[in-house]
């Protein structure tokens, strides 16, 4: 009930206009942001890298209505791979980009919109050494992200997507797409979906996970287990011995688990999101766990 009435909210002008004026919000939001400008993320990867994990990059942004704010995100992750190349942290990083904050939601043309952005940012990955891989929000742009996917990958053939265990069509895209050479990250999903499409229940969408992770790690592709969840990370170990996969969490979530999956010679990837929009991303965090919701209202009151 809380988790949907946080999930609506993310979604609504109102509660964004609420939450983003007060003044309180900003401290809190930074346990999960990593700043608002290009300076700020690579200052949190070179401290990331320093302790032992990798990186995968989020200029926040989703839902663009306008061409410009399109070209205004690809214009950022260029910068953004321009600047962790010219600091020596470029190689073997990764850029996380939501389709629908480069044109995929624009009426009309958005999603080649979309596909002619992300291809101008794949290519700047592939220009220092890094990669791209493609984010999942909600199941109504899943076939069009697949199919960008898809024509991307026949130039870039390392792009990653993801695929969400609450989603009933995830067992077959998996199948799909657990052919050599293809990364795919793994998460339970974390958008507000209806029953028609999606697992409701806790306990049936870890079940799937499990499912999906199994036939992942029997494929020939990189399987990227994104769960903070530490029995999935457990069945993850066991599955994964004597193949190549990784570990992946969000910034600022259970980061002394990150660094001992580090230490202990796994590859650990962290999600870091900056950029000033941040309010849909935060809210998804909230939604996701009492404590998140918890430690934010405890902050406001001490204030
Ligand atoms: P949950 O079911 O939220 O938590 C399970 C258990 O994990 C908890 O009981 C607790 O033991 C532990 N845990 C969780 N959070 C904490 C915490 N803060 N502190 C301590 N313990 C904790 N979703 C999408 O829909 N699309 C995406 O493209 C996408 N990309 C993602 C990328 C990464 C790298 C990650 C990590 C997540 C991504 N997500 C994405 C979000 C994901 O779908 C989930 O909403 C989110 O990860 C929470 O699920 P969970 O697997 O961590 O487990």
């Amino acid at each position: 009930m809380l988790r949907t009435s946080l999930l609506a909210a993310a979604r609504s002008p109102l509660a964004r206009k609420l939450v983003e004026r007060n003044p309180l919000t900003k401290p809190v939001v930074g346990r999960f942001v990593a700043g608002a400008e290009t300076p700020d993320a690579v200052t949190a990867t070179r401290e990331l890298v320093e302790s032992g994990r990798a990186i995968t990059i989020d200029y926040l942004g989703e839902d663009t209505t306008e061409v410009a704010d399109a070209s205004h995100t690809v214009k950022a992750y260029t910068e953004l791979l321009s600047a962790l190349s010219d600091q020596g942290l470029a190689t073997g990083a990764d850029v996380s980009v939501k389709l629908s904050a480069v044109g995929q939601a624009l009426p009309g043309d958005g999603h080649k919109i979309a596909l002619d952005n992300a291809r101008l940012i794949a290519d700047a990955a592939a220009g220092v050494g890094a990669t791209l891989t493609l984010d999942m929000e909600d199941h109504t742009t899943t076939d069009s992200t697949l199919d960008i996917l898809g024509e991307l990958r026949a130039d870039f053939p390392w792009v990653g997507a993801v695929l969400q265990a609450y989603l009933y069509r995830t067992e077959g895209d998996a199948r799909d797409l657990s052919g050599a050479g293809s990364r795919v990250r793994l998460c339970k999903g974390a958008y507000r979906e209806p029953a028609s499409v999606a697992y409701q229940d806790k306990a049936e969408v870890d079940r799937n996970y499990v499912r999906v992770l199994r036939i992942l790690m029997e494929g020939q592709g990189y399987p990227m287990i994104a769960s903070h969840d530490p029995r999935i990370i457990a069945i993850a170990g066991e599955l994964g011995i004597g193949r190549q996969f990784e570990y992946q969490m969000l910034y600022g979530i259970r980061p002394q688990e990150q660094e001992a999956i580090a230490r202990r010679g796994d590859t650990m990837r962290v999600y870091v999101p900056y950029g000033v929009q941040w309010y849909g991303y935060f809210m998804r965090r909230l939604a996701e766990r009492p404590a998140n919701l918890a430690f934010f209202l405890r902050a406001m009151a001490t204030r």
